[in-house]
């Protein structure tokens, strides 16, 4: 059974057609990564499967149950977006911990959850600050605390590292990877860094103009690409 499923899904937006019947099976512990041009639907596809947007048609399976129509508090999911959008009134404590809140964990277990977050990514001497106390950098790792507090079945990113200089960058990237490797979950990650793709990626998918031309490892996509777009996107050998 697969982590998270994506049956024939639509969206559009008015009369504009933006994801075009998209399918897609990810794997339990498995990392995916998401490309293609700006505009071509990531974004949309990453929001209806957090939920923040309804879709068109099509189905999403989430450990084979169906939550195509489960609100985003409802769904094992949880979200890290280019912007952080932290809480500026709370301290970092409060930002890691709000989800576990609202999804009312009791407090004890909110506190180990921000402990063992915080010291996972680093960030236990700025528990008490507020974000704007903090750097782009710093900042960002929070956002990812938030995510992480909630051990979902399935982590989004969607270009999480974009808003952060170059050298932050490549740092985060392998956090990230290490991360992954030692807590084993289950991520969708889109980037149009083909860096960050080949990197990351356990699969790789391209996508264009709201379809998704090819899915295959990143050794597949570069050396094997499908057609003359994916093989310019990847910057693969022609
Ligand atoms: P990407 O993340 O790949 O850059 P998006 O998913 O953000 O692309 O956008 C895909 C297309 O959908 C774009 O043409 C965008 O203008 C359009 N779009 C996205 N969100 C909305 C919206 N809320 N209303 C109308 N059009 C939208
Ligand atoms: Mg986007």
């Amino acid at each position: 059974m697969s982590a998270l499923e994506i049956q024939h899904l639509c969206k559009d937006f008015a009369a504009t057609q933006v994801l075009k019947d998209v399918s897609l099976a990810i794997d339990s512990g498995e990392f995916l990564i998401l490309v293609g041009p700006s505009g071509c639907g990531k974004s949309t596809l990453m929001n209806a499967i957090a939920g923040l947007e309804p879709v068109t048609s099509g189905s999403i399976l989430i450990g084979g149950e169906e939550v195509t129509w489960q609100t985003p508090s409802e769904r094992d999911i949880a979200m890290v977006f280019q912007s952080y959008a932290l809480y500026p009134s709370m301290t970092v404590r409060g930002n890691i911990a709000f989800g576990l809140e609202m999804r009312k964990v009791p407090k004890a277990e909110r506190e180990a959850a921000v402990e063992r977050v915080a010291d996972l990514l680093q960030i236990s001497h700025l528990l008490d600050r507020k974000p704007s106390q903090l750097s782009g950098g710093q900042r960002q790792r929070v956002a990812m605390g938030r995510a992480l507090a909630r051990e979902p079945q399935i982590y989004l990113f969607d270009e999480p590292l974009s808003n952060l200089d170059a050298k932050l960058r490549v740092e985060m990237r392998t956090e990230i990877k290490k991360l992954h490797q030692r807590l084993g979950t289950t991520i969708v990650y889109v980037t149009h860094d083909q860096i960050e793709a080949m990197t990351l990626a356990d699969r790789i998918a391209v996508m264009r103009d709201g379809q998704i031309q090819q899915l295959g490892t990143p050794n597949e996509i570069y050396n094997d690409p499908v057609n003359v777009f994916v093989a310019g996107f990847m910057g693969s050998p022609s």
